[in-house]
């Protein structure tokens, strides 16, 4: 359940202090107390309506706490936005993409506003690596569910941050850009980056976790460094809580 201890001066990349939100009467976070270090890759666990997805609006600066306070990377989400945007590549259930626009006009969309360097040779090179060439100068409407999940995934990839946060990324997508997403995971905490993931998925999150934490009824139920988990108590006790068959 603890966290290891870290020296004087050592900074959390992602600090989360008694985080609350409301959605009218409602709460949907309940004080939130969570620190992520760098190189971590921790996975959210928590079934339909914990909180998962307004946690990481938040965090992603779509959304504001209606109290409590988060800094990524020393900086305060409310006062420093704009910085916070350059520093995190987000996936989250709306593509953020122009259906209008070409994938090549909106990652030239993208790339201008984090000011990337060498856009033209960065645009043609991440889409690449999502398998999109040939679509490049295809308007986004003309895509497939799988297609656009790709290119939210060349979005949030363009400007290399130093942070991803990824909600529920699998959704859409086919089984050889999930592994693609996999290996970036996998290159991201080799690298001594973060990377935050949602997942219902079970087994997948397990695999990529370092650490995981279970969100429920907006609460922090739990946490635990993946190498301290005892897999299959986890499991057991993770079904009970949402009532599913392991
Ligand atoms: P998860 O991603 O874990 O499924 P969400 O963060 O989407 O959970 O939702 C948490 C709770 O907040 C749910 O009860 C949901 O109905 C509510 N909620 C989420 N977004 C809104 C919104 N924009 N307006 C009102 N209620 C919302
Ligand atoms: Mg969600």
């Amino acid at each position: 359940m603890t966290v290891p201890e870290k020296g004087p001066g050592f900074r959390p990349v992602i600090d989360v202090r008694a985080l609350t939100k409301y959605y009218g009467l409602q709460p949907a976070l309940r004080n939130i107390d969570l620190r992520i270090d760098p190189g971590e890759v921790l996975v959210i666990f928590g079934p339909n309506g914990a909180g998962k997805s307004t946690l990481m609006r938040i965090l992603a600066t779509l959304a504001k706490p209606s109290s409590g306070a988060v800094t990524i990377g020393g900086l305060d989400l409310n006062a420093k936005a704009n910085e916070v945007r350059r520093s995190i590549g987000v996936i989250t259930h709306q593509p953020l993409l122009y259906d209008e626009l070409t994938a090549y006009e909106n990652l030239q969309f993208y790339g201008r506003m984090y000011r990337v360097a060498g856009l033209e040779e960065r645009i043609r090179n991440i889409i690449s690596e999502v398998g999109l060439e040939l679509r490049l100068f295809h308007r986004v409407r003309t895509f497939s569910r799988g297609m656009q999940q790709r290119l939210s995934l060349a979005r949030a990839l363009l400007h290399d941050p130093p942070i991803l946060l990824l909600d529920e990324p699998e959704t859409g997508l086919d089984q050889q850009a999930s592994n693609l997403l996999k290996q970036k995971i996998d290159s991201y905490r080799t690298q001594n980056r973060t990377v935050v993931v949602t997942t219902h998925h079970l087994e997948h999150g397990l695999e990529l976790a370092s650490r995981i934490v279970v969100l429920y009824k907006g609460k922090l139920a739990y946490q635990e460094a993946r190498g301290n988990l005892n897999v299959h108590a986890f499991v057991q006790n993770y079904c009970q809580l949402i009532g599913a068959n392991p």
